[in-house]
């Protein structure tokens, strides 16, 4: 059997609740310290532990990356890809070096696995785009400069 429990005059129009709730919106509103803030205008300042954008590094302009493979062998998303060639100094450089962004979870596993220090992930977080982009060696370049 249902059994209506009984409500006095206050409860019946809510009233005392609905203050209440005004209360902790206010005090809220007033008070609390603000988690938010107003993005594009205001940025935070991430850690330089943050895995953004990834870069290709350089040194004297020619990039570190050797064209060893072991970016591309460790990337669990196998997200990265090289073509290695040969330079006169027999030194070996990326030919072709594209990272399709999209796949990749941003572990870190690449930058960590890297002898030549040449890819690195930076802070750069803001990578939405209006079409699906796979980032190749002069996107990867230019990070560098942004980062
Ligand atoms: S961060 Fe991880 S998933 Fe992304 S390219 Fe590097 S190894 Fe692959
Ligand atoms: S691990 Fe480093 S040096 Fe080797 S291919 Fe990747 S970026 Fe180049």
């Amino acid at each position: 059997m249902l059994v209506k429990a009984k409500k006095s005059f206050l409860q019946r129009f809510y009233l005392v609740e609905v203050i209440k709730g005004l209360g902790i919106t206010m005090r809220n509103m007033l008070f609390a310290p603000k988690v938010t803030i107003q993005y594009p205008e205001e940025r935070r300042k991430y850690s330089e532990r943050f895995r953004g954008m990834h870069y290709v590094k350089a040194t004297n302009g020619v990039e570190n990356c050797t064209a060893c493979m072991l970016c591309p062998t460790v990337c669990p998303a196998e997200c990265i890809h090289i073509v290695a060639g040969e330079r006169p100094d027999k030194e070996k450089y990326p030919v072709q070096f594209e990272i399709d962004v999209l796949r990749c979870c941003f572990c870190g596993m690449c930058e960590e696995a890297c002898p030549k220090d040449a890819i690195k992930l930076s802070t750069i977080y803001e990578m939405s785009q209006v079409t699906r982009q796979v980032y190749d060696k002069d996107y990867l370049a230019e990070q560098r400069g942004n980062k």
